[in-house]
């Protein structure tokens, strides 16, 4: 059973379509159809918003986003908003623990350590900034939520959060501002989600605190048919399956976080993209309903920095693999397109990709299984792939898009390398070199920059 399912969420008023308060949520309502009706904040409500980092990376966005959230407060709503680092201040610390660790990586729980601080300051300021616009606001950490996570430092999952704390606040008609990202071990040890870990936050809140609404501010208008700012055709969407949006945040649609998606379809909580510097309706992303269009192909992505680890003359008996892959994830990475060719000699080969970022992690614990498994296997590595992908729900019921992305790609002089399947979604490893003209080509290959009829 994968960790989040154990989450125990002490969620009394319960998170199904209809409250313990006997109105119905968002979720039932949009499940209708009637989008509309809930895009501008229901009269009381409670809403949960989420900031990202370009929507408060300076003092003039803090308070452009403090205004937001007082209007969504005075049309009668409690809010709690979730706030990420500001700017580039993620990246900003990596490069500071570089600096100073130089040639080894630096401990994980030194960086959680480091990196918790970037959330910490933005829901200072953001307190700061609603206060001097004349509202109440109080802000609180992860620990002080009791937001509390495994201890895979870097990726930790969220096992339980204390809404109490959070509850009384918006009870006493404050704004609840949470730090995004974080949480603290069993034993109170800081630790982050994952990059783009906000949105977990964001949606685990959701969950927990049974929303109306989650609205996600970001710096594009919603969910796109491709990253806008690679495909400048690239349409944006106006709902998409929870199951779409999984495929598209997994495959490097980074608009989203995989993690915030899961937890979203599992406590069925609808989530509203939108940008947090225009007042445009954004994208649902919502359960499928037997009324939603199933579209063939809804959207396309990319997924750059990827390496392929190769294990040759890994021995042919059961169990190997599971052995193989068993001592990876002990160490928290996720492996994908994995693919094993069994040799005459009764030794396999099984390669998968990475991204090279677990690359440091990944390497002592191949070594060590190399050595385990007989001292026969070796181990290489590729670096500088992608994979571009589709995905769409209507593929489970139509034929022919992998012969259509296929064709686009060839007439392209794009060169396929390894190609992966699911029943809603199409992936081929290439050159990273190849990575932004591929996902033009296979977007245009759908024509996905026309709305459908
Ligand atoms: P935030 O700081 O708000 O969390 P992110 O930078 O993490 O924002 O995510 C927003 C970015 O995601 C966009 O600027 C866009 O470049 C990228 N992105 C990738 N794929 C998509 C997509 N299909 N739709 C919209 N945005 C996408
Ligand atoms: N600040 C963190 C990151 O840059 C978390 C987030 O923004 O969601 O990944
Ligand atoms: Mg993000």
């Amino acid at each position: 059973m994968p960790p989040d399912r154990r989450l125990r969420f002490r969620n009394d008023r319960g998170v199904s379509a209809r409250r313990s308060d006997g109105r119905e949520g968002a979720a039932a309502r949009v499940v209708r159809g009637m989008v509309a009706t809930i895009i501008r904040p229901t009269a009381m409500g409670l809403i949960v918003q989420k900031f990202g980092g370009t929507s408060v990376a300076d003092a003039e966005k803090i308070h452009r986003a403090a205004r937001r959230i007082i209007a969504a407060k005075t049309a009668g709503n409690q809010v709690a908003v979730v706030v990420s680092a500001m700017g580039d201040t993620t990246d900003d610390l990596i490069e500071l623990a570089k600096s100073v660790c130089k040639d080894s990586p630096p401990p994980k729980r030194e960086m959680d350590q480091l990196l918790a601080t970037g959330e910490q300051v933005t829901i200072a300021l953001m307190a700061m900034a609603i206060h001097a616009q004349g509202h109440e606001a109080i802000s609180f950490t992860g620990g002080q939520i009791g937001l509390v996570t495994d201890n895979a430092f870097s990726k930790a999952r969220i096992q339980s959060i204390n809404k109490q704390r959070i509850l009384d606040q918006l009870d006493h008609g404050k704004i609840v501002i949470v730090a995004g990202f974080q949480g603290i071990t069993p034993e109170g040890d800081m630790t982050t989600l994952g990059r783009g870990g906000s949105n977990a936050t964001l949606v685990a809140l959701g969950a927990v605190l049974a929303a109306d609404v989650c609205e996600n501010y970001t710096d594009v208008d919603g969910i796109y048919t491709a990253d806008p700012r690679i495909v400048k055709s690239a349409r944006k969407i106006e709902r998409i399956s929870y199951d779409e949006m999984l495929e598209l945040s997994g495959l490097g649609a980074s608009v989203l976080q995989t993690r915030a998606v899961e937890f979203a379809k599992k406590y069925n909580v609808p989530i509203h993209v939108r940008n947090s510097q225009n007042d445009n309706a954004g994208t649902w992303i919502v359960a499928e309903t037997p009324n939603m269009e199933h579209i063939v192909v809804s959207g396309a992505a990319i997924k750059k920095n990827l390496v392929r680890v190769t294990l040759k003359g890994v021995p042919d008996h059961p169990g190997v693999a599971a052995r193989i892959f068993g001592q990876i994830a002990e160490h928290n990475i996720v492996v994908d397109d994995i693919i094993q060719n069994v040799l005459d000699d009764n030794s396999a080969n099984i390669s998968f990709t990475v991204e090279d970022g677990d690359l440091h992690d990944i390497k002592p614990a191949v070594d060590k299984l190399c050595k385990d498994l007989g001292g026969k296997t070796t181990a290489t590595y590729q670096s500088d792939l992608a994979k571009v992908s589709v995905v769409g729900v209507g593929m489970r019921t139509h034929t022919g898009v992998a012969q259509r992305m296929f064709r686009a790609l060839a007439e392209a002089k794009v060169n396929i390398q390894n190609i992966t399947t699911s029943e809603i979604k199409i992936s081929c490893i290439i050159a990273k070199e190849d990575a932004n003209k591929a996902l033009q080509i296979v977007h245009d290959a759908f024509e996905l920059e026309k709305a459908k009829a």
